[in-house]
């Protein structure tokens, strides 16, 4: 069976009418996968793209996984099917008090939780710290949102995104792995919180840096996907 990413898309749920769904930033729902033939039902966990504050809209990112049990019934749905979710779930969310600057360190879909609280951060909390969203991808067309994340830079000045592209066509900006970015940009790690989202291998790569770096354990927060 050949399992290899294919793609990556945005999806947007809606809420059934009169419905509420009362959720933190950075939380995951459980997709509920209906039986199919001699296959029992199952679930699988993504997480909340949106923030809470983007009324009766859930946005979902989900990167296909040829082969993927789950990907193939999510990539089967159509423009107004219904499906079954369960949540809000998981305590990936802001660790209070905010400290004075805060770096999120995303690979592929793990920007969904980010974009969430990146959105509640500028548009609802308005804290005055350093955001930075620091989000790696394989190939120039993977970047996720990075229009929405550039217009979010130019309107709020406390807000910055480095993307960088380890397998560039045409890219020009940073190509480094998100942990060599970390050491560069980040080396001082006074007042601040790391959050790490994606595959366990960049996670562990990303906390050993910063840790080497000087960041304590209750600095660096993550959500692994694998
Ligand atoms: C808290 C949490 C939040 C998550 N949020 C998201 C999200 O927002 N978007 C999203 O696309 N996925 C997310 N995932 C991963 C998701 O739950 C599934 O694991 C993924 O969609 C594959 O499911 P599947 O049934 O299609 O594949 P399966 O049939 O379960 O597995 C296929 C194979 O692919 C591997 N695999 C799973 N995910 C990846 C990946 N990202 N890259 C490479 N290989 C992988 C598995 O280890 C397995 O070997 C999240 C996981 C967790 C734990």
């Amino acid at each position: 069976m050949d399992i290899g990413i294919q793609e990556t898309r945005h999806f947007e749920l809606a809420l059934p009418a009169g419905s509420v769904f009362q959720f933190e930033a950075g939380q995951f729902l459980n997709i509920m996968v209906p039986a199919a033939g001699a296959n029992p039902a199952f679930k699988r966990p993504y997480s909340i793209a949106s923030p809470p504050h983007w009324a009766n809209r859930i946005d979902l990112c989900w990167k296909r996984i040829h082969g993927g049990k789950a990907t193939e019934y999510l990539w089967g749905l159509k423009q107004g099917d219904t499906i079954k979710v369960q949540g809000p779930l998981g305590r990936f969310v802001l660790k209070r008090p905010l400290p004075k600057r805060i770096i999120f360190v995303s690979t592929g879909t793990g920007i969904a939780p980010f974009r969430s609280i990146i959105a509640w951060l500028l548009e609802q909390e308005k804290p005055a710290i350093e955001i930075h969203n620091l989000f790696g991808n394989r190939y120039d067309e993977d970047i996720l949102y990075l229009e929405e994340f550039e217009s979010w830079a130019k309107k709020n000045p406390n807000f910055h995104n480095i993307f960088t592209v380890s397998r560039p066509k045409k890219w020009t900006g940073e190509k480094e792995y998100v942990q060599n970015l970390i050491k560069k940009y980040f080396p001082q790690p006074d007042s601040t919180h790391i959050y790490i989202c994606g595959l366990t291998k960049m996670i562990e790569e990303v906390v050993q840096t910063a840790t080497a770096l000087g960041y304590a354990k209750d600095q660096i927060f993550y959500e692994k996907y694998d």
